[in-house]
Formats: C-alpha cells, sequence, structure tokens
C-alpha cells in the first residue's frame, strides 16, 4: 500500500495526459480566433477554479502559484468577493464615474488610499489596468511639473501602451518595429544612482527637465529583481534635491504581495506617486494612480476614461483589501519565508538552480547555464514540465521562474509545489 504524504490533499491531481480531448477542442476555437500576440507558455483550458485551485474542461485539477499574474490575491472564486460582485451587479453595473458619482467608487478609494505610505491625504484616479495608471502618472508628472522628460531603469516593465511601453526596457520583443514610443526617456541600471547623477544628468538628461522618475521597487517581468539596499532612498534624494517627481510602480509587487501593503514601505521611502492594478479589483479590471491630494492640480477634463473605477470592480476591490486586513499581511510574510525556506532547499539540491530571490510571496530563482549566464530553454522546459505534473508557475525576466501564490496560501500548498518542484528542477 503506498504511504500517505503530508501533501496528499494539496497536491495537483491528473485525470488525462494534457491537454485533455476538451481542452483541445477550445485550444483550436481559441488559435483561429486569437491574437497570436499573446505570451501563453503551456496550454492551459480553465474550466473553474477555488483558493489555490483551477480545473481544466477535462477534471485535471492544478496548483495555481502565478495568481493569474499577481491578480487574484485571494485565489480563484472567493465567496465573499463573489458575493460582493453579485450584490453590485443586481444594484447597477456601470455609470461612468468620469460623469456620475456613486458611493461604492468613494469608499474603494478611501480604503485604497489609507493604505498607501505618506502623512498628507490621497486622492486617486481610477483606471482599468496598470499601463493606464502608468499614463496617468506620466501625464499628471508633465503636467504638474511642466517638464518633458522621464527616467526609468533597464529591465523595467511599466506596460505595453506607447507611453508606458516608452518607459519599459525588459524586452525588446516588447518594443521591436514600434517607435517612435515617447522620445524623452533615458533608462539607467537598475540600482546605480550614480549613473544618474554623473553620466544622465552631465551629458543628455538635464535634471531640470526631468519630470518624473519611474521605479518597480522589485523589477516584476524583469527577473524579480529586489531594489539593492539604498536605492529607493537614493532616488529620492535625488528626486527631492532637483523638484523631480518619484513615481513608484507597484502594479505586481502592491496590496500585500511582500508582506507589506506596497513594497515600498520595505525601504520607508514616500513615493509622490504610486501606481497599482492587477490585484486592487479583486480579479476585475482596476487600477489606480495615486499621489498626495495637493499635487492633483489639473482641472476637470484634463485626464478621464470611461471604465475606471468601475462599480463592479471597486466593489470586489473595497472586499479584497477588507479581507486582505483580516490577517493575509502577515499570511504573506510567513507563507513567503516558507516558500523561500523550500526553494533554498531545491537550489542547494539541482545543479543550475540558484538561491530564491524576492520578498513574501513574490519569489524566484534563476536558471542558469554557469553563474551570471541565464538558461531560458531550461527554464522554459522546467515551467512546462511543472505544467505536465499539475503546478502553475510562470517564468520572468531572461531566466527566473516566478512564484506568486494567492495571499491566503497555506503551508500544504507550498509543500505539494516543493513535491512538484522535486520532480522537475532536475529537467535537462
Ligand atoms: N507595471 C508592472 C510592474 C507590471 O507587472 C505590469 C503588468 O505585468 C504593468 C505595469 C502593466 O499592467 P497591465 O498589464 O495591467 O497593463
Amino acid at each position: 500500500m503506498k504511504a500517505k504524504l503530508a501533501t496528499d490533499g494539496f497536491a495537483p491531481l491528473l485525470k488525462t495526459p494534457l491537454p485533455g480531448p476538451k481542452s483541445r477542442a477550445i485550444l483550436e476555437r481559441d488559435r483561429k480566433v486569437i491574437s497570436p500576440a499573446y505570451t501563453r507558455g503551456y496550454p492551459l483550458v480553465i474550466d473553474r477554479g477555488e483558493g489555490s485551485y483551477v480545473w481544466d474542461p477535462d477534471g485535471n485539477k492544478f496548483l495555481d502559484f502565478t495568481a493569474g499574474v499577481a491578480v487574484n490575491a485571494l485565489g480563484h472564486a472567493h465567496p465573499e468577493i463573489v458575493k460582493a460582485i453579485a450584490e453590485q451587479a443586481g444594484r447597477f453595473v456601470h455609470m461612468a464615474g468620469t460623469d456620475f458619482y456613486y458611493e461604492v467608487m468613494a469608499a474603494f478609494a478611501e480604503k485604497l488610499c489609507a493604505t498607501v505610505p505618506g502623512d498628507s491625504p490621497k486622492q486617486c484616479f481610477l483606471t482599468n489596468s496598470g499601463t493606464e495608471a502608468i499614463e496617468a502618472a506620466i501625464k499628471l508628472a508633465r503636467y504638474v511639473t511642466r517638464r518633458p522628460r522621464m527616467i526609468a531603469f533597464f529591465g523595467c516593465f511599466h506596460g505595453r501602451s506607447m507611453g508606458s511601453l516608452s518607459l519599459t526596457a525588459s524586452k525588446a520583443v516588447q518594443r521591436r518595429h514600434f517607435s517612435p514610443l515617447l522620445g524623452d526617456v533615458s533608462h539607467a541600471p537598475y540600482g546605480d544612482l550614480e549613473f544618474i547623477e554623473k553620466v544622465l544628468f552631465k551629458r543628455t538628461t538635464p535634471p531640470e527637465d526631468v519630470a518624473a522618475i519611474f521605479v518597480e521597487p522589485v523589477q516584476g517581468e524583469g527577473g524579480y529583481n529586489v531594489a539593492p539596499p539604498g536605492f529607493l532612498e537614493g532616488l529620492r534624494r535625488i528626486c527631492d534635491e532637483h523638484g523631480i517627481l518619484l513615481v513608484v510602480d507597484e502594479i505586481q509587487t502592491g496590496l500585500g504581495r511582500t508582506g507589506k501593503w506596497w513594497a515600498v514601505e520595505h525601504s520607508g521611502v514616500t513615493p509622490d506617486i504610486l501606481c497599482c492594478a492587477k490585484p486592487v479589483g479583486g480579479g476585475l479590471p482596476l487600477g489606480a494612480m495615486i499621489s498626495r491630494a495637493g499635487l492633483q492640480k489639473w482641472p476637470s477634463g484634463a485626464h478621464a476614461n470611461t471604465f475606471g473605477g468601475n462599480p463592479l470592480a471597486c466593489a470586489a476591490g473595497l472586499k479584497t483589501i477588507e479581507l486582505i486586513e483580516g490577517g493575509l499581511l502577515a499570511n504573506a510574510e510567513r507563507m513567503g519565508r516558507l516558500l523561500a525556506t523550500k526553494l533554498q532547499a531545491l537550489a542547494i539540491r539541482f545543479d543550475g538552480i540558484a538561491p530564491p530571490h524576492g520578498l513574501g510571496l513574490l519569489q524566484a530563482v534563476d536558471v542558469l547555464k554557469k553563474p551570471g549566464v541565464f538558461d531560458t530553454e531550461r527554464r522554459n522546459r522546467i515551467v512546462d514540465a511543472a505544467f505536465r505534473k499539475g503546478l502553475l508557475l510562470l517564468g520572468c525576466g531572461e531566466g527566473a521562474i516566478r512564484f506568486l501564490p494567492a495571499l491566503n496560501v497555506e503551508k500544504g500548498h507550498i509543500d505539494a509545489a516543493a513535491d512538484v518542484l522535486g520532480a522537475v528542477l532536475g529537467t535537462p
């Protein structure tokens, strides 16, 4: 008789070869009508989800360590979020917050703004996505400073619309054939304050022309690079010295994922503008560009959108923040430590797997050919092998595998994920 494992109830459960017949039929229909531009790495078709699990139409049960790319902070189909959406849908689905008022928009914004660091009162501009939050920050920064230029960092990802793409410097494929972009963006190596002061300011980018510096506290798509000690503090100093706005992109790192509401809090720095999206709408499209109230000196009509602050998304987002308040920051911190410890042990066991890097439940390991040289193809094969054993993962950067389970993840889920990793990290 097979011994019962501690992870048995938590482990993925596969019933068919992947993809199964029902999944294959959907993949075939999808291929005909959906743009090939999307970045799907393996053929997972989702039928339904619950907590940290998703099922495909063939009845296969997968353990989800992607959280829908850092969106599903409470996992799938959390009953209280489902209820909040249903209740709001029964009252009204849309009325355009750009032209009218409704309480759930104010209630969500009050709750969200209260989580953001800094003593002064905050105001937010609500969007439907991360890239729109960045666009709003670009426009506000230019509007209030009357300066044209921006600084961002190599490896950064701020979105794919033309303004945010002008900042993004993560992968060439994201920019190829899309020029001309905004011309007034300069890039510096992530973590290199001297480059900004001694090279950019002296040679190409006079500080008095710079409206804003955009930075991720942990570079997400760029490979989960955590800001080196002193970097964000140094940016704050540079911005203060030159009247530049510091814009922190917390679209992937925010709302509790790192064990604090916002990853920038690990440094103690107060940004001028904080951009967020992904988890803030509880799975529905919602983002925000948040600043101290005094900064938003732009008149009615200077910026607006039809769907930003959609009532369903605000209701789901409000419930999400309330649920996170109920102890999930501490869980993210505790489970993040457990996850990092497990990944550390696996890195010792397997050649070419580097120790984990990240904060809280935002962790990654690099797959390396040799020190400093990423093995992109092997990384992709490992992520695919994990899928074939029922663990959903995503890559990031050139050779990293990222781990971003829901914030309410339990020890059993992490043990079960580590079991699968133990079986696939040896993939050549
Ligand atoms: N900024 C960061 C740090 C992100 O990770 C992303 C998306 O992955 C974006 C911006 C863009 O967000 P969206 O895809 O919602 O436009």
